[in-house]
């Protein structure tokens, strides 16, 4: 039977119930009416939490790779300058990074934060792509592209944390 499972998760910004149903292994989950629905095999669903965390997981990874790299096809548009690859991966101490190299690399639980949040650390990010420092000239490119940066830096600040708990890893 679907069930509708507390803690919400959290997806830009948005919080959506969780409500398991019976899926192929390939099948991604989809926002429907306002709630993730996760498809799981009979399989899965025997095997409880764990996976639906797994699939949870790699879903929260395949959304934040799609769109952290549109948005930094974005950004660095507006600003003309060019990058090699985007990468997400479990940083922890750090939201992004931009490599000498020009490789721009996020912690992909960023994705649950507000669009604006996440706008943020990709502008931020995308200008370090024309300056390699945390010059003046760099914080006035950054609010080139969004004037009230400072909100949402606050907001990281503030509520960064919470998003490094993964609510649904609470039993
Ligand atoms: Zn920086």
């Amino acid at each position: 039977m679907p069930r509708v499972l507390n803690p919400v998760i959290s997806y830009r910004g948005q919080a959506y119930g969780v409500r398991v149903r019976e899926g192929l292994l390939r099948d991604p989950p989809e926002i429907v009416q306002g709630q993730l629905q996760v498809p799981l095999t009979q399989h899965q669903q025997s095997q409880g939490m764990k996976s639906l965390q797994r699939k949870l997981i790699s879903w929260y990874q395949s959304e934040a790779l799609t769109i952290l790299s549109e948005k930094s096809r974005y950004y660095a548009d507006c600003i003309s300058e060019r990058f090699i690859e985007v990468k997400i991966g479990l940083y922890r101490s750090k939201w992004g990074s931009c490599s000498s190299k020009r490789i721009l690399a996020y912690h992909w639980p960023l994705i649950m934060a507000p669009d604006r949040v996440i706008d943020y650390v990709v502008i931020h990010e995308v200008c370090h792509l024309a300056h390699l420092n945390h010059s003046k000239d760099f914080w006035r490119k950054v609010a080139s592209l969004m004037p009230d940066y400072l909100t949402y830096q606050t907001w990281l600040k503030r509520h960064g944390g919470a998003l490094q708990r993964l609510p649904f890893c609470v039993t």
